[in-house]
């Protein structure tokens, strides 16, 4: 399990942290979609990014207050133990990609209410990216934020961290008509919305799970990875397949510093 632990040294280094596995035409498993060329990460035009427990840390305390509501939700409206609540919102989350997706599909839940529930938190537990926030000002082309939650949430979050200026668009759940990522159909709405071409766009995710689609779409992969990340355990992503997951870093901001910082490639001579 987790063979990219080897890697490690490298992992915050974009020009070095390339998975050998990874590589056009090889095979991993099956996984291995990458059939297209990529262009090099400081050339790329388009930036998705996911929003929770990758613009902000996995040890923060804003989304164990989303997980504590999930299943107070679940245990008012099912009329369930909160223990029961619990395990059904894994178990949801695990096999329809989100809580929500589940509730809809098994027990035919409107979503309106839910999310309103959900994400009436604390958002001022998140405390300002100015770090984030200098490498987005420095990153060239256009970002986006794809999120499973709602629009509202990914605002107050943006607006928490002091990075709402840098995206040009949110495309939510219900954007995505409540198919959740890692489903591809929500990834060809969310291009199609946009209007880019995912062979010269990237996409960076805390689930590496969610990056396979977008990588089949010709998209070069970023995984933000982080080793107390509290779903690790149910999401149980297959570390041994990993041939969509095209770079690795357990610190975003540094590694975009380090894709700002690479000197582009001159022109070639015709
Ligand atoms: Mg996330």
């Amino acid at each position: 399990m987790l063979q990219v632990l080897a890697y490690r040294p490298r992992f915050n280094d974009p020009k070095t942290l390339r998975l050998p596995f990874a590589a056009p035409g090889r095979s991993t498993g099956g996984m291995n979609q990458d059939h297209h060329p990529r262009p090099p990460v400081n050339q790329l035009e388009t930036w998705v990014f996911d929003l929770d427990n990758t613009l902000y840390p996995a040890s923060s305390s804003l989304f164990p207050q989303i997980d504590v509501r999930m299943r107070q939700f679940i245990a008012d409206r099912l009329g369930l133990g909160l223990d029961e609540a619990f395990a059904l919102q894994k178990r949801y989350y695990r096999e329809f990609g989100t809580t929500l997706r589940g509730l809809m599909t098994v027990h035919g839940m409107e979503p309106a209410d839910f999310l309103a529930y959900v994400h009436d938190i604390d958002h001022s537990v998140l405390e300002a990216a100015p770090r984030l926030d200098a490498a987005l000002a420095a990153l060239p082309g256009r970002k986006l934020i794809f999120t499973n939650g709602s629009e509202r949430h990914a605002e107050k979050v943006l607006a928490q961290l002091g990075l709402e200026r840098h995206f040009a668009g949110i495309f939510d759940i219900v954007a995505a008509r409540f198919i959740p990522k890692p489903q591809s159909e929500c990834y060809d709405l969310m291009v199609r919305r946009f209007d880019f071409d995912p062979r010269s766009a990237a996409m960076v995710e805390d689930l590496q799970r969610n990056l396979a689609p977008a990588a089949a779409l010709g998209m070069t992969t970023v995984w933000v990875r982080q080793d107390d990340h509290p779903d690790a355990r149910v999401v149980m992503d297959d570390h041994d397949h990993m041939g969509h997951v095209h770079h690795i870093t357990d610190d975003l901001s540094h590694w975009l510093e380090q894709v700002v910082a690479t000197p582009k490639a001159p022109p070639s001579v015709r």
